[in-house]
């Protein structure tokens, strides 16, 4: 056994909990939430108020964790994760 435990990295951790909220049972009121309200300006900005002091392009990081959510549950219900 190795004295110091081996870390994950950053995208390891980072899709281990793509998975669990793709397994969650409330995973379809999550992926809502996610969406919820992202929607881009006439420049390609995401207009939210959760951006409000920062920029964030269109499909915002919000978006896109939410598609990748989606993914592996779609995968998952496909018996191919
Ligand atoms: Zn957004």
């Amino acid at each position: 056994m190795p004295i110091h435990p081996v870390r994950s990295s950053t995208d390891q951790v980072f899709m281990s909990f793509v998975r669990e909220l793709a397994r969650s049972p409330q995973v379809l009121h999550i992926l809502t939430g996610l969406r919820d309200g992202h929607q881009p300006d006439p420049h390609g900005w995401c207009n939210h108020p959760s951006h409000t002091h920062r920029w964030e392009p269109h499909p915002c990081s919000s978006l896109r964790l939410a598609e990748l959510v989606e993914d592996d549950r779609y995968r998952r219900q496909q018996g191919r994760s």
